[in-house]
């Protein structure tokens, strides 16, 4: 089968790989969809001794059951399902108290990032993929290829908006930073289960028009934004702002418009820094902040829901699986609206 591998620093080639075998407790998935992350280009980044050199990409991964372990039940060949972005075990503290994001065998302390399918364990972008059965969430109806970008896309926003849900009032401001893959989600899903006015920020005018064409306000992000975001809270300042870049300018903005006492959700992986000073910071008192990442199974089920609803849909954008070269290419250049995806 085809597998979009990760061959040298900052390289992915098409490489013919053998079609995984199955234990009895997992599915072998007919890949119908595999998303096409940031972080797939953060990762190829990492330098040629990265541990992940070698392996099969792809943590977005929808697809269709083509093969059914001995001791599965309860799914049928042609079932369509998606992959669990973190692969918890299920059974320690923290997946027992619903926080398996923090699974402790999936993430132990020195790990990159949790356990994920691309992220060492092979990945969907290929033809065929072996999960854990339980690792598989039924999709429906959905279309797999649009589904498929649900598995982090969605389900990360979900996680980041579910941890400060209780700030979310319909007399509370939100501010979006970054409308790409994950932000265009994190919009949909704040517009469709929040009352809040949810302001977007990009630098990019498509993006700034879904935004607007979806109910929130859209505001370029160049250096008059932070100063148009206090002017529309009376000087006050947004209750909770979401970085889903992490550039430099995204998080000096997200720290100079966050209200006394709101919040700051960092999801973006792109390097940009604060200083925090322990008794005299530019952060206002009573800021919380998270360090966000993935969400749990119960958020998975909430994103699929959503979808199935219709109230939130990924813009996709697809590409043969022989093209991944070019999608990688492209993401890299800010080419892609909403979310690439690799159809095999
Ligand atoms: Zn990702
Ligand atoms: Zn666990």
């Amino acid at each position: 089968m085809r597998a979009v591998t990760y061959v040298k620093n900052d390289t992915v080639e098409i490489h013919e790989k053998p079609v995984p075998d199955i234990h009895p407790d997992e599915i072998l998935l007919q890949v119908r969809g595999a998303g096409l992350c940031h972080s797939d280009i953060t990762i190829i980044n990492f330098g040629d001794d990265n541990p992940l050199i070698g392996s099969t990409l792809g943590h977005e991964v929808a697809g269709t059951v083509a093969k059914i372990g001995d001791d599965v039940q309860g799914w049928s060949e042609g079932d369509a399902a998606l992959v669990s972005l973190i692969l918890s075990c299920g059974q320690c503290r923290e997946c027992l108290a619903g926080r398996d994001n923090n699974c402790e065998v999936a993430y132990p302390r020195d790990a990159l990032a949790p356990l994920s399918p691309g992220i060492g364990t092979p990945g969907g972008m290929a033809d065929f993929i072996a999960v854990k059965a339980r690792h598989l969430d039924p999709l429906g109806d959905l279309d797999p290829v649009a589904a498929a970008p649900l598995a982090d896309a969605a389900l990360t926003p979900m996680h980041a908006i579910n941890a400060v849900r209780d700030r979310l009032t319909g007399d509370a401001t939100v501010v979006v930073l970054g409308l790409g893959g994950l932000g265009h989600m994190g919009l949909q899903i704040l517009l469709a289960t929040t009352g809040c006015r949810v302001i977007g920020l990009d630098t990019d005018e498509q993006k700034l028009r879904f935004a607007e064409e979806h109910g929130a306000i859209a505001i370029p992000s160049d250096r008059d934004a932070a100063q148009k975001i206090l002017d529309l809270t009376n000087g006050i300042g947004a209750d909770v702002v979401f970085d889903f870049v992490g550039v430099q300018p995204t998080v000096t903005t997200a720290v100079s418009v966050v209200r006394g006492g709101g919040a700051i959700r960092f999801v973006g992986l792109g390097g940009g820094v604060f200083e925090y000073v322990a008794g005299n910071s530019a952060l206002p008192w009573g800021v919380s902040i998270e360090r966000a990442y993935g969400g749990t199974r119960s958020e998975m089920r909430q994103v699929i829901a959503l979808a199935q609803a219709g109230k939130i849909g990924v813009e996709v954008q697809r590409y043969s699986l022989d093209d991944a070269v070019q999608a990688f290419d492209d993401l890299h250049h800010g080419r892609i609206q909403g979310r690439a995806v690799l159809v095999p």
